[in-house]
């Protein structure tokens, strides 16, 4: 039976009568806009804020995999959600394709912020400690993939709290 990608949401864990909506590619990016219309620079930390909440659930949804098979069941997950086509975990970088929030050099600054507040959590549950997730090439700049660096807050340089 062909699977509508509507129905993705269906399998997902939670309480049974938790209901969900759909989001689509273009009103991320809408909704961004907006915020960044009202807030200017100071959106950023806010979608990022968004993607933490977000990527607490991702995270609570990944339950008691083993550490070994985390990130390939993160990466699954984030697939699964539609939030990347593709990604690649390895020590503090991700390198992501097809990411939802990202329009093909239709940006002059990354616009994956929301990402990066789910990856942020993913290794936060992983290492116990606070880290930051900073955007390093984007696609929407024209970038051929996004990819992204996480480390200790303590490597945050002052004024990069974006
Ligand atoms: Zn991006």
């Amino acid at each position: 039976m062909q699977m509508a990608a509507g129905n993705v949401y269906r399998s997902l864990p939670g309480p049974a009568s938790m209901r969900s909506v759909a989001i689509t590619q273009e009103e991320l990016r809408q909704l961004r806009e907006l915020y960044q219309s009202v807030m200017s620079d100071a959106a950023f930390g806010l979608l990022v804020r968004e993607g933490a909440i977000l990527g607490d659930t991702l995270v609570a949804s990944l339950g008691s995999v083993a550490a070994k098979g985390y990130f390939d069941a993160a990466s699954e997950e984030l697939r699964r959600r539609q939030w990347v086509e593709r990604v690649e975990f390895s020590e503090g970088r991700i390198v992501v394709d097809g990411s939802i929030e990202a329009t093909p050099g239709g940006s002059a600054a990354p616009t994956c912020h929301r990402l990066r507040g789910i990856i942020r959590k993913l290794y936060e549950s992983r290492t116990g400690q606070k880290v930051y997730c900073k955007e390093l090439e984007c696609t929407s700049t024209g970038a051929p993939r996004c990819v992204f660096s996480v480390g200790e807050m303590g490597g945050w340089a002052l004024g990069d709290h974006r």
